[in-house]
């Protein structure tokens, strides 16, 4: 039986798995195997995974649960994404989506984020805990690779209204050699389509030599989708499979979007400390209208906030916010 949540499509044998490991085909139907285990069940803030466009300095409960569609060579959450989910399901924490709610009322989250591992390999479960959250008034957002297929994409919208997508190259060559997949095209379908009914920004991580050349082609793409969406550029640390690999040079990346800040007014470079490229700045009269603080490796804080009623405190030129 095929798999329809992600464009891996995978044919799903009686008792077997797909690519991802986290489902099975029970005789009936796809399954879970590792239904209601989180890897991640704590707090955080919006800043850090990164939202910066929502719910500004708001503290977040950040679930994940085990397995991924891709197979990044870079990936820094190997040990949750890569490894067998079988091998992991003792030591995630089994929680019921409604008291897993609760423990998100309970630690006053202003949300509740998927982040760590790829939310269509848990959907199942996570249609549960978004049906909970809404009846709780707790927005749903998370962190994806958009590489669902279009019916998964419409079920995930159902759960999340507000999203970070990873567009993480565009050429096939990169696709194949770094994420393990042959087209990226999903990605950009759903892009379009969230970013025409969700809070949506896009996190890019630079990989030096490998997809840094896309840098142009994926700032025109966005512009085309929206000219202010928000777009996180990471300075990445490559691990795993690629952790002898180079440093990227922050000057060298800075130089490569000099071009892209004049078509995406909401471009942030960072995930390194000190990163000068964190503040939201007005487009009209370019004033700081967020400020912000980069501890590196996904420790960012809200600094000052100047908007004032989602507006520019200078010329009043409205910002993005989204507050659910
Ligand atoms: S979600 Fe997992 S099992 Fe389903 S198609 Fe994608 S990789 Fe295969």
């Amino acid at each position: 039986m095929r798999c329809n949540f992600c464009e891996r499509r995978c044919a799903i044998a009686p008792g077997g798995t797909g690519f991802c490991r986290m489902y099975t085909w029970s005789g009936e139907a796809v399954v879970e195997r590792f239904p209601h285990r989180w890897s991640s069940c704590g707090t955080s803030c919006l800043e850090s995974m990164p939202f910066y466009h929502a719910f500004p300095d708001s503290r977040c409960l950040v679930i994940g649960t085990a397995g991924c569609n891709f197979r990044c060579r870079y990936c820094s959450n190997a040990y949750v994404a890569k490894a067998d989910p079988l091998l992991q399901q003792d030591r995630m924490v089994h929680l019921p989506p409604r008291d897993l709610v609760a423990r998100a009322k309970k630690l006053r989250c202003r949300a509740i984020v998927f982040n760590v591992n790829e939310p269509t390999v848990s959907l199942p479960s996570l249609l549960e805990v978004g049906a909970e959250a809404r009846a709780a008034a707790i927005p749903m957002g998370c962190l994806t690779n958009g590489y669902a297929t279009e019916e998964a994409i419409e079920l995930l919208a159902t759960v999340f209204s507000f999203f970070n997508i990873s567009l993480k190259g565009l050429s096939p060559a990169f696709g194949r050699a770094c994420l393990g997949i042959e087209s990226v095209a999903p990605v950009l379908r759903n892009i379009r389509r969230l970013a025409k009914a969700c809070h949506v920004e896009v996190t890019t991580p630079i990989v030096p030599g490998a997809n840094d050349g896309d840098i142009e082609a994926m700032a025109d793409f966005l512009a085309g989708v929206d000219p202010e969406i928000p777009w996180h550029v990471l300075r990445l640390l490559p691990e795993d499979e690629m952790q002898d690999a180079e440093n990227p040079s922050i000057g060298a990346i800075d130089s490569a979007l000099q071009s892209a800040r004049k078509k995406l007014p909401f471009l942030y470079f960072h995930n390194f400390v000190g990163s000068d490229w964190v503040d939201t700045r007005c487009p009209a009269c370019k004033a700081a209208v967020i400020e912000r603080i980069s501890l590196g490796c996904g420790g960012d804080r809200l600094k000052t906030m100047r908007c004032q009623d989602g507006r520019c405190p200078e010329c009043g030129y409205r910002i993005r916010i989204f507050n659910g």
